[in-house]
């Protein structure tokens, strides 16, 4: 399914999961440290919204336009590199099950 038909109406984007919501002042608050980072990719297979990259051996964080703040990126690097902060105002999207 591609649209979020779902969503709440709450006036913000909507994605590829239904239900959900985001909205667009989140800011970066997840960012990988490149000088930890081993290029384990980890974090990309962990990310459902497709936050991370890889660019040559480094991950790097794409966009967090779908990111629903699980911190999964963060509890999965072995290595340190992810750092996780929440977002600007607590929360960058809104779904239906809270
Ligand atoms: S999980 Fe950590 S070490 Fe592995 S690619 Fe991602 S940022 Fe780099
Ligand atoms: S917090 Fe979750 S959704 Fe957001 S980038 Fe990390 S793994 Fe992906």
């Amino acid at each position: 399914m591609d649209d979020a038909s779902g969503a709440q109406g709450g006036g913000g984007r909507t994605g590829r999961f239904p239900g959900v919501e985001w909205f667009g002042s989140a800011g970066r608050f997840i960012e990988v440290d490149e000088s930890k980072c081993d290029g384990c990719a980890r974090c990309v297979r962990v990310c459902l919204a497709g936050c991370f990259e890889m660019t040559g051996k480094k991950a790097r964080v794409a966009t967090l336009e779908e990111c629903m703040e699980c911190a999964s990126c963060w509890f999965a690097c072995e290595r340190g590199a992810v750092s996780f902060t929440w977002p600007a105002g607590g929360t960058g999207y809104l779904s239906e099950w809270g």
